[in-house]
């Protein structure tokens, strides 16, 4: 049966694989198609969709971006975007601004912590898309300056975390509003890593058409409950791997999939 694996990452935001080693590598994986979702760019949609016409395999332009309600991030994805729409790059560059200052502070904040990480050691790991979290962590194995990705959330870059600082996060109806103005369709992503079922009435009044009922993190019993809630409310269902390549060495393209079936629903929800 033909499958899809609708979300992913690349290099322009926190994957390791650049949008040509993607495709390629879901071509190997026996997919008909897949969907960029990068954090809060659309710098890897063009190439990955150059790549996917030579190599015959469908690429749906995507994009994952970053919201928060009541002091939780909510991650909204996006299918079918326009990734020149001029309201969402201008969107997207300031976003990149406060991302860019923001590695700044947190460095500020490990060398208070006798962490010495310099901004540089973690733009040199990112290409120009969207710099976080996971560059931090990354650099910090790097450079030695911790054993493991985890152990950087953990001591010192978590949301608890002493050298945190928070993201500029867009509310979610802002979020949901620039996907649709850039014709594409919102979806809610992995609901139960939010814990709070009670907030998608709130987000489907907002414009969130369908709702990420597969997911890794997804007990079968979980999918079961979205798959319901969808259906008692009209919502289209998406699932995926959401595949970082090294950054979440355990997860591999193509993990989660879903029929085709669900891509075809989702053109004909546009
Ligand atoms: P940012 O958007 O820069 O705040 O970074 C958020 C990203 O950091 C998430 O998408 C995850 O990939 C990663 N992340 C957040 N918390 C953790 C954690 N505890 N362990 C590993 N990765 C994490
Ligand atoms: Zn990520
Ligand atoms: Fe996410
Ligand atoms: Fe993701």
């Amino acid at each position: 049966m033909r499958s899809a694996d609708l979300h992913t990452h690349t290099i322009c935001s926190d994957g390791s694989f650049t949008p040509e080693e993607l495709v390629n590598e879901a071509v190997n994986r026996d997919l008909a198609a897949i969907s960029i979702n990068d954090h809060d760019t659309v710098a890897g949609i063009l190439p990955a969709v150059k790549s996917g016409k030579e190599l015959g395999i469908e690429v749906i332009p995507g994009i994952e971006l970053t919201s928060e309600y009541e002091g939780i991030e909510i991650h909204i994805l996006g299918y079918f975007i326009d990734p020149e729409n001029p309201a969402l790059t201008e969107k997207l560059a300031s976003l990149r601004e406060y991302r860019v200052s923001r590695i700044y502070k947190i460095a500020e904040k490990l060398n208070g912590l006798g962490v010495r990480l310099k901004p540089e050691d973690v733009f040199d790991l990112s290409v120009g898309g969207t710099v976080g979290r996971l560059h931090i962590a990354m650099a910090m194995v790097k450079r030695r300056l911790v054993g493991s990705l985890a152990e950087a959330f953990q001591r010192y870059i978590g949301d608890r975390g002493p050298a945190y600082v928070s993201g500029f996060r867009l509310p979610p109806q802002e979020a949901i509003a620039l996907i649709r103005g850039s014709g594409g369709i919102a979806v809610l992503a992995h609901p139960y890593l939010l814990q709070r079922d009670d907030l998608i009435p709130l987000f489907i009044a907002n414009g969130i058409r369908g709702i990420e009922a597969y997911y890794p993190e997804h007990s079968q019993g979980q999918v079961n409950f979205y798959l319901d809630l969808a259906q008692k409310n009209g919502l289209l269902v998406t699932g995926g791997s959401d595949f970082h390549g090294k950054g979440k060495p355990d997860i591999k393209l193509g993990l989660v999939r879903v029929p085709y079936e669900l891509v075809e629903k989702l053109k004909a929800a546009l």
